[in-house]
């Protein structure tokens, strides 16, 4: 099968020709067979492959062609969800536990880049910006309880408008709180270059491959196979990486998240001068909204200006018109600058904001659900399923602990649920 090519996004305009896989043909036998090539599979067939694994690969398009290849590429600490809200959930050992995950998540990234020499432009620092004053009252309690009970040193609150002017000169933020401790990066070349880590391991990858059926889901089945147009694997062990892509493939999985769509502008090189009068610090920046933008400055110096809109989901947004007319109220500045790139993309949102990890039957297992958060988490969780495969479960069962709770509603409710959701939120949005 052709591949339907990246979505045409900055950052498919800004690499090289990416290296092309072909299509799975015949029989191929595996130890482990790796649905999706997004960060969580690729991570996992990388650590596969450097542990002696044979795997095999099987994306339905090209490397990174969903949410991996299209994301604002920042690298964020902790969770969706609040940590405080973790450890009356989880208990405060667990919590601990899954903070400690989230920061051996960031830790991977920076050493794959190093280990694998990866070009993908990634620099530190991020900054979230308050709106209002209770974003200030959430900020400086989050800073607080990281602090008591993680001992997450080295966050800096910016306690005015004036102060957060040195991390982002926009008007219209009343403070925010900078992390030194995370990044951003091009996720696009960052996901080329584990794909091309873990071929150099071993690992074999295929694009327009989509797996249409699978076989030995069952607790007892002695192997898995996967189908494609063009042939089948038969491996030991199946790790299922299509997050919000994988579509029906199995409903047992579809039925836990909601799929979600996200949409990032490029505007044109603004030049060094009037990028440093938006983001000084060069760092990630988000806010404190529930329907948050999210931003950053290129290597080549455009803004990339990321969110969604709150209207309804039923309809296919004009990224172009809303992020732009965004852009303008949060940067005078820049308000004549022209959009050279405009595309969304589909993440999966779970009821916890927690990623899913977990198991089919004795040889199958899946993650998804990382709620607008996976750039770095995927990476670790990818390594997880690895581990699970080599009977190593400790961290494994630390996320497999978490319930995995359906939507309420359904599938059939999904859509109108989400619309609701969104209203919801943008009101609150609304309130001082
Ligand atoms: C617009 C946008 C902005 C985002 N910004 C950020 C951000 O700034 N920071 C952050 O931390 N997170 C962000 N995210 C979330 C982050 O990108 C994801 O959590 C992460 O990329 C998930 O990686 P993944 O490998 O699990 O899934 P994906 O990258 O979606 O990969 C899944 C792959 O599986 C393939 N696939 C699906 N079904 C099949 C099949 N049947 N057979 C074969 N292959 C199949 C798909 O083609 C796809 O390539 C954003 C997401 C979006 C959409």
């Amino acid at each position: 099968m052709t591949p339907e090519p990246h979505v045409p996004s900055y950052y498919a305009a800004s690499i090289a020709a990416a290296a092309e896989r072909p299509a799975l043909g015949g029989d191929v036998r595996a130890d482990v067979c790796v649905v999706g090539a997004g960060f969580t599979g690729l991570s996992a067939a990388l650590e596969l492959a450097e542990r002696g694994y044979r795997v095999v690969v099987l994306e339905a398009e090209r490397v990174a062609w969903g949410a991996s290849g299209r994301n604002g590429g920042q690298i964020g600490s902790g969770y969706p969800s609040s940590m405080a809200r973790l450890s009356r959930w989880v208990g405060r050992d667990d919590a601990r536990r899954l903070f400690d995950l989230a920061e051996a998540a960031k830790a991977l990234i920076r050493t794959r880049v190093e280990r694998h020499d990866i070009d993908c432009e990634l620099k530190p620092g991020n900054f979230q910006a308050a709106l209002k004053p209770r974003h200030m009252e959430e900020i400086k309690a989050t800073r607080e309880f990281w602090s008591d009970t993680f001992g997450y040193q080295g966050l800096v609150l910016a306690e005015s408008g004036a102060a957060a002017l040195a991390y982002v000169n926009s008007p219209r933020y009343i403070g925010g709180l900078y992390d030194p401790g995370v990044g951003h990066l091009h996720p696009l070349k960052y996901a080329l270059g584990l794909a091309a880590a873990a071929e150099a391991a071993g690992a074999s990858l295929y694009e327009g491959s989509p797996v249409t059926a699978l076989q030995g889901l069952g607790a007892g089945a002695g192997q898995v196979t996967a189908e494609t147009p063009g042939g089948r694997v038969v491996a030991d062990h199946l790790i299922l990486c299509g997050n919000a892509y994988l579509g029906d493939l199995v409903p047992q999985i579809r039925r836990l998240y909601v799929p979600v769509g996200s949409y990032i502008v490029a505007t044109e090189p603004l030049g060094e001068d009037r990028a440093a009068q938006v983001i000084p610090a060069d760092c990630a920046v988000f806010d404190s909204n529930h329907i948050l933008n999210y931003y950053r400055l290129s290597a080549d110096r455009r803004l990339l200006f990321g969110g969604r809109s709150g209207t309804s989901p039923f309809r296919e947004p004009d990224p172009k018109g809303f992020l732009g007319a965004r852009i303008r109220v949060l940067f005078p500045q820049i308000a004549d600058t022209s959009i050279d790139y405009a595309w969304g993309g589909t993440l999966a949102m779970t009821a916890s904001r927690m990623p899913q990890v977990g198991r089919l039957g004795s040889r199958v297992t899946f993650a998804q659900g990382y709620s607008g958060e996976g750039v770095a988490m995927s990476g670790l969780v990818g390594q997880v399923l690895a581990e699970a495969v080599a009977g190593q479960m400790a961290r494994f069962d630390l996320f497999d602990r978490l319930p995995h709770r359906a939507f309420p509603g359904g599938r059939m409710l999904q859509k109108p649920a989400l619309a609701l959701g969104l209203l919801w939120y943008s009101l609150c949005d609304l309130v001082p």
